[in-house]
């Protein structure tokens, strides 16, 4: 696919033709010192403009230059990078006019970036009406992150009142990251404990338990964490106060003396740029070298911090300019690591050599129980393949179904002999209430059912008859009945236990029956176009409940064109989930789902 990637900063646009196949952008807009001395370049041409000087009419001018290098057909979809998604973002998103005012909403907590993004998202709109608009969000991958690490200790009033919190960001790059570590290291992230350190002019480290983000550095905004190389990272807050005192600083004055003047350029009083340090450092400047041991050091601090977090890592990664290209910045940050089983190998270290066609290098002594790679991030590249990702899925994002969860409760389903020998013969079941999926209904008519230990009354017969007697009961149920039943698909009761079904008509002993019901999803055959999925297919549900959220794995997939989009859980695993009445959960897309064939179940 070819997806146009936008960036736009307060100052900046930054506008890539990516092939996503080859990784690799066919087309590169760079514009600087805007909007009121525009420096524009075009594949490192440099483009004369003439237009009005304001942020609208350099953008608009910028996406027809391109557009007329490049049919527009040849674009698949526009990727925009949005800096703050909030809370209410927590995936790659299509863009429409709700996701349009909640970008304008959140302006306040990024007033820099977010109105860029969006004069970005309303150009692009215009310049090409026909192609979808992705949001990727610098924040969403973040959102996973239990409230414990979200939190400011702080008074929750003022917290509520201007939504406080840590949000972090690079969300993006570490998520790229996750994946490529996963693929390179053929293992499923959803087993591996990953410490991203991105460390480019902006740095940021985040701990990724088992495919989610669980920590990060950066916080309400990109100042927090690291040291960087013009910000100050974190810092007493007693300094800004104490400073503003004796400064008599405004604001802005602090924020631009945090955000401009400290960091790498602030303690070494020479330069952001960490190749420069390096070298001043290595002719003996005392101030470099106060620099460099500040930045390894910090890092190193939160490498321990984060093991402890998640119990340990299995995969250390450096990206970002200085964490691709300084062996000398790796090999600092993990000396004395040994102890947690972080072992760099100096030879791979030295000889790393990171590009586009050789993006991953492995730097880890064989002895070290952590991988440790360096892999070459490219932000507009992982915004493309992101993009990549909702197209593919047809643009669905916004119209995928959620799935309505509804708990089962115990029940039975009856063949025409046993109700014959229950209720009498040729005994009809008569309708209490019609069930969700159509054609079904609970009868008014209930068994009792009798067990080694214990007898449970009053459960529900369900109608229409079936072929075979099925007993559907909970894990509880089962303990208290003392029956040992299998997990199993509805229908497939060979093999199970049996059990006394009693009436006031008459009672009889099923030899086979008694199932806890597989959760499940009944799903039209329609729906399951919509998802991708066939009948049979094990996939994974999230429920996405602020609090808690939980992800039901092992969900298996029921597709008849009989059927209505649902899933059933049984009453332990409501109780346990806290389901509540009207819970809705989304299938796990990206997740590969296995199908029960070939799992040989
Ligand atoms: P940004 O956050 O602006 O995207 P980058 O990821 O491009 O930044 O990283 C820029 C930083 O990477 C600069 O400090 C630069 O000096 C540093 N860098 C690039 N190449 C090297 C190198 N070979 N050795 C050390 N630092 C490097």
């Amino acid at each position: 696919m070819y997806i146009l990637v936008i960036n736009c900063g307060s100052s900046s646009i930054k506008a890539d033709v990516i092939d996503t196949q080859l990784k690799k952008s066919i087309l590169e807009l760079d514009a600087e010192r805007l909007p009121s001395t525009p420096f524009i370049q075009l594949n490192n041409e440099q483009i004369i403009y003439h237009g009005d000087l304001n942020f609208e009419s350099i953008i608009r001018y910028c996406l027809h230059t391109i557009k007329s290098r490049l049919a527009e057909k040849q674009i698949n979809g526009i990727g925009h990078r949005v800096v703050h998604g909030g809370d209410q973002y927590s995936q790659t998103v299509c863009i429409d006019a709700a996701v349009e005012a909640a970008i304008e909403n959140l302006a306040d907590l990024a007033p820099l970036h977010n109105p860029a993004n969006l004069a970005g998202i309303r150009s692009a709109k215009e310049v090409f009406p026909a192609i979808s608009n992705i949001a990727v969000f610098d924040t969403a991958f973040h959102q996973t992150m239990p409230k414990r690490a979200k939190q400011y200790a702080i008074d929750k009033n003022i917290i509520a009142k201007y939504n406080i919190k840590r949000y972090g960001f690079h969300g993006t790059s570490h998520k790229y990251i996750m994946e490529r570590s996963g693929e390179y290291l053929k293992q499923d992230v959803k087993n591996l404990r990953i410490l991203s350190c991105h460390l480019g002019n902006g740095a940021s480290i985040c701990a990724i338990e088992f495919g989610r983000s669980v920590e990060t550095s950066m916080g309400l905004t990109p100042m927090e964490g690291l040291m960087m190389g013009t910000r100050s990272g974190d810092i007493d807050p007693g300094i800004i106060t104490y400073l503003q005192n004796k400064e008599k600083w405004t604001s802005q004055e602090t924020e631009d003396f945090l955000n401009k003047q400290s960091g790498l350029a602030g303690l070494s009083g020479l330069t952001n740029d960490m190749r420069d340090i390096l070298q001043q450092a290595s002719e003996g400047n005392e101030d470099a070298r106060t620099a460099i041991q500040v930045f390894t050091h910090r890092i190193t601090k939160y490498i321990g911090a984060y093991a402890a977090i998640m119990s340990g890592i299995d995969v250390l990664v450096f990206t970002g300019g200085i964490g691709e290209n300084s062996a000398d910045i790796r090999h600092r940050i993990c000396q004395g690591l040994e102890f947690l089983g972080i072992m760099i190998d100096d030879d791979k270290n030295k000889s790393a050599k990171l590009n586009s066609d050789n993006d991953v290098a492995n730097i880890s002594d064989e002895n070290g129980r952590v991988k440790i790679l360096a892999i070459r991030t490219d932000e507009q590249v992982a915004i493309a393949l992101e993009t990549q990702k909702i197209i593919q899925e047809k643009n669905k994002v916004n119209t995928i179904p959620k799935i309505p969860i509804a708990i089962s409760a115990r029940h039975v389903h009856l063949s025409r002999a046993t109700v014959d020998i229950l209720f009498g013969k040729n005994y009809e079941l008569t309708e209490f209430k019609p069930l969700s999926q159509p054609g079904q209904f609970a009868a008014n008519e209930t068994v009792t059912l009798i067990g080694l230990k214990n007898k449970i009354e009053n459960v529900r017969i369900l109608g229409p008859l079936r072929p075979k007697d099925q007993v559907e009961i909970s894990k509880t149920d089962e303990f208290f009945l003392g029956i040992d039943a299998p997990v199993r698909e509805s229908g497939h009761v060979e093999g199970s236990p049996g059990i006394t079904l009693k009436t006031a008509h008459g009672e009889v002993a099923i030899k086979e029956g008694v199932i806890v019901a597989w959760r499940h999803i009944h799903m039209h055959p329609n729906d399951a176009a919509l998802f991708g999925v066939q009948d049979k297919d094990i996939v994974s549900v999230d429920v996405d409940d602020d609090e808690r959220p939980l992800t039901f794995k092992n969900v298996l997939i029921r597709v008849s064109d009989k059927f209505k989009l649902e899933m059933h859980i049984d009453t332990d695993e409501g109780n346990a989930a806290e389901i509540k009445k009207g819970e809705e959960g989304e299938l796990v897309l990206s997740a590969k789902s296995v199908n029960l064939h070939d799992k040989n179940v």
